[in-house]
């Protein structure tokens, strides 16, 4: 079946019950059980049946055997090192999410895993950092917020026995599917496009090894960090309308980043689509269309930047992104702060636009206001 079947359909029959077409929301902790130590269902950290539909949906659009929902992207990422023992070492990329940076070095080195930071875009630099105790190799691609483009097929390639984890939170399924470029594991924030929505905070985890599953089916049990079923049902809701969502969010997306790239407040605008994107022929050959993140410095620097991101008035200065509603902000204010003086740390002149899917004309003209207080 297709991607936009799929994301219908995958995992979802009408309830037995009563035939409703729509997965019923089973607010419930525990189940009767018709005989001892049998029943399917016994209690819903383990098993509820709204985040089964949920799991096997979003499996079904990463071309995965197994998925897994969790109650946040950085919930998902928590179970997924536990894969991990100490002295593990993980090579990751230099450009990740803030939080993801914050849990390697803040909390699981403590608990004594290593970790290098490399540019993931130099699959050179990424053989160089393999060491032999070298567990997993951490992708994110395309990167936040500098939208930087890992050759995922490449890096597979040379991981040797390393489990390579993509987070696949920026691109979404229907933009790339990792697990098909030679994945292990894939990471998401379904808070972001999954859901698509900004009313729900979830994350996920897809893979095909069975072994692998078993460990991490496991893991969501014994640690718990599950999603409840409402913010399973809701993220269900959202994936229905996934494909529809992206193709506008790319095509508004491209739109606006031509016409920053014409405006003179902007220094540089950062989008895998541009042809001046550094990686632009990875990310034409890996993913069917550039997604909705563009990032661009302000000429005028750092104050420029935040006059322009406190003026617009259709995109909201928020955090978060993959909502069908526009998001501006400047990362080393907000999202990054949390890398700020480390290696990792972004331009402060750096704005990251999340585009929506209201009509582009609209948001080209919010962001002509905005940049003409530059
Ligand atoms: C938001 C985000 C996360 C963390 O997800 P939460 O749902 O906020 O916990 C991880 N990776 C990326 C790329 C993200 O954008």
């Amino acid at each position: 079946m297709n991607f936009e079947t799929l994301a219908i359909h995958a995992g979802q029959t009408p309830d037995p019950t009563t035939g409703a077409v729509m997965t019923p929301i089973y607010q419930t902790s525990t189940y009767a059980q018709d005989s001892m130590g049998e029943a399917v269902y016994d209690y819903a950290r383990t098993i509820n049946p709204t985040r089964s539909a949920l799991q096997d949906c979003i499996a079904a659009l990463e071309g995965g055997a197994h998925g897994l929902a969790f109650s946040s992207g950085m919930a998902a990422a928590d179970t997924v090192l536990r894969l991990l023992k100490p002295g593990d070492h993980l090579v990751a990329s230099n450009d990740v999410y803030g939080g993801t940076f914050r849990i390697f070095t803040k909390v699981y080195a403590d608990y004594g895993l290593r970790f290098s930071f490399v540019e993931m875009s130099d699959p050179d630099a990424v053989r160089k950092a393999i060491q032999p105790d070298t567990r997993m190799v951490w992708v994110e691609s395309p990167t936040n917020p500098l939208l930087k483009v890992a050759d995922i097929a490449a890096i597979a390639g040379l991981k040797g026995a390393a489990r390579l984890a993509v987070d696949n939170t920026f691109a979404t399924p229907y933009l790339q599917q990792p697990l098909a470029l030679g994945a292990d594991i894939v990471v998401h924030s379904t808070t972001k496009y999954l859901n698509g929505h900004s009313d729900v905070v979830g994350g996920a985890v897809i893979v095909n090894d069975d072994e692998t599953f078993t460990r991490l089916k496991f893991l969501q049990n014994a640690v718990g960090a599950v999603p409840g079923p409402l913010d399973c049902f809701l993220v269900l809701r959202g994936l229905k309308t996934l494909p529809v969502r992206m193709e506008r969010h790319c095509a508004n997306a491209l739109a606006v980043a031509h016409f920053l790239e014409r405006h003179p407040a902007v220094a540089r605008v950062i989008y895998p689509g541009l042809a001046s994107h550094p990686q632009h022929h990875i990310a034409a050959r890996q993913m069917r269309q550039f997604g909705g993140m563009i990032s661009f410095i302000a000429a005028g620097g750092p104050e420029a930047a935040r006059r322009i991101a406190q003026a617009t008035r259709l995109f909201a200065l928020a955090e978060s992104l993959g909502g069908v509603e526009s998001l501006i902000e400047v990362p080393a204010a907000m999202t990054h702060m949390s890398v700020a003086d480390s290696p990792l740390a972004v331009d402060p002149a750096l704005i990251r636009l999340s585009v929506g899917i209201e009509n582009v004309d609209d948001l080209i003209a919010d962001l002509t206001h905005a940049l003409a207080q530059a």
